[in-house]
């Protein structure tokens, strides 16, 4: 089934807001196995808004809509759609008593505009909204169907989560199961070229890759009559996706983030860890720390940005910060080294780079950063080039410290499996 998203506001074609209602309505449809080839943004205007819902029914057999459903004038979306599908709007007493129960729970009374939001396009399903007075709407017409929802994310999404997402799955015949294989350290487009053939014979399953900063996350989604079958289906293509990709795969469980792997790997070897930052000024940290009973691992994080910092703290010797600079290789080591000396930790990461906007010149461009990771004494370091602001470079630098932090470990514990296989 193909649906199309239209989101609805001035603001968003403003740049006043950021259009995350459609990021998040994309991934949950494609999550549903539904097709979206399709979506548009469209201001608080009666006759382009109706062109565009016009155009997406012509198009999708499902468009879900977001915003533009409250009581003002410029509230538009639900009268529009409505004449789309050449209906009449009927007072919907049910809504009108929840609308005068959610005021007197707030100890409010409605506007005479409130009442509006009470109107339902004939034979439409009124969808309760339990975080605001606007109901969502379902309507349906010569087999299509318009969903519409409010635009206040936190409106939105409990709705869609509890009620449309029931609804969407009983559209479709069988269920749609899917898995995603999480892959860090490769990049989006070389991580494509290397499962190319698969996607290109792709039909049930099929395969999406979704890119986030250093990580790609391949996504297998199978339909089936079934939920043992369709995962019969993609058990042999994660299989071959966990074999293209090797060590790089962290994870294959949906709710596993890359610290999280981190921390469980370095529990499992019975290492701790400690960081020692520059540019990231506690980033890396702070990601490690997101996971719950990082306490058993993480012993320290110095946040060391002044050169006088890395001495006191680190131990960086200051010849090494005149001769070499801050920003270099011999630092970098040193700091990671440090880190080990006054933390105890078996395993430090170190950053050190020039985030910008200033402070580049041609011999250390903005965006180069050096990673140094030191395991059980073992260091070593990583030059990277970023592009982008300020806040991307560290972004990224972030990303690629805990990623080599994770190849640095898994070769600390293979070199110790060989080891202890060759006794
Ligand atoms: P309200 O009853 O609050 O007016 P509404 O359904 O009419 O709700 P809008 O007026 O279009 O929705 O938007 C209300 C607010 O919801 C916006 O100011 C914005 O904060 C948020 N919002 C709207 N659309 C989006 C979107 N596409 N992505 C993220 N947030 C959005
Ligand atoms: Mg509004």
């Amino acid at each position: 089934m193909v649906v199309e998203l239209v989101s609805v506001g001035t603001e968003i074609l403003l740049g006043n807001i950021v259009n995350t209602n459609a990021a998040y309505l994309s991934e949950k449809c494609a999550g549903l196995g539904l097709s979206c080839y399709y979506q548009s943004v469209v201001g608080d205007n009666a006759k382009r808004l109706f062109d565009t819902i016009k155009t997406a029914t012509e198009r999708a057999d499902i468009v879900i809509l977001s915003g533009g459903l409250g009581p003002t004038e410029d509230d538009l979306t639900k009268e529009t759609a409505t004449k789309v599908f050449e209906k009449e709007l009927f007072m919907d007493k049910k809504i009108k008593e929840q609308i005068q129960k959610y005021f007197a729970k707030r100890g409010t009374k409605p506007t005479d505009n409130n009442w509006k939001q009470a109107m339902v396009p004939e034979g439409a399903i009124a969808v309760e909204n339990d975080n605001g007075t606007a109901p969502g709407i379902i309507m349906e017409k010569d087999g299509k169907r318009m969903i519409l929802l409010p635009g206040p994310p936190n409106e939105l999404i409990p709705m869609f989560e509890k009620s449309i997402v029931p609804y969407l799955e009983a559209l479709q015949p069988g269920v749609i199961y899917s898995k995603t294989v999480k892959v860090c350290g490769i990049g989006e487009s070389k991580a494509e070229t290397m499962i190319s053939d698969l996607i290109a014979n792709q039909t049930n399953p099929t395969i999406a890759t979704y890119a986030k900063t250093g990580e790609v996350h391949l996504r297998v989604t199978a339909s089936a009559d079934t939920e043992k079958e369709a995962k019969k289906l993609i058990k042999p293509v994660v299989k071959e996706l966990k074999y293209r990709f090797e060590d790089a795969v962290y994870s294959t469980e949906e709710d596993v983030t890359l610290e999280q792997s981190i921390v469980e790997l370095l529990k499992k070897n019975k290492l701790t860890v400690a960081t020692a930052e520059s540019c990231t000024g506690g980033m890396v940290a702070a990601r490690l720390v997101n996971v719950p009973g990082v306490s058993d691992c993480l012993k320290v994080g110095y946040i060391t940005y002044a050169d006088k910092a890395k001495r006191k703290l680190l131990g960086v010797r200051k010849g090494l910060l005149k001769k070499k600079g801050a920003v270099s290789f011999e630092v970098a080591e040193e700091m990671a080294k440090g880190a080990a000396l006054f933390s105890k930790a078996d395993v430090t990461i170190a950053t050190t780079g020039i985030a910008g906007p200033d402070g580049g010149s041609d011999e250390k461009p903005v965006g180069l950063v050096y990673i140094a990771c030191n395991v059980k004494g073992k260091v070593k370091v990583k030059e990277c080039h970023f592009s982008g602001n300020r806040m991307k470079v560290r972004e990224s630098t972030v990303a690629n410290a805990l990623i080599f932090m994770r190849e640095c470990i898994l070769e600390y514990c293979n070199e110790m499996e060989y080891t202890r296989q060759g006794k």
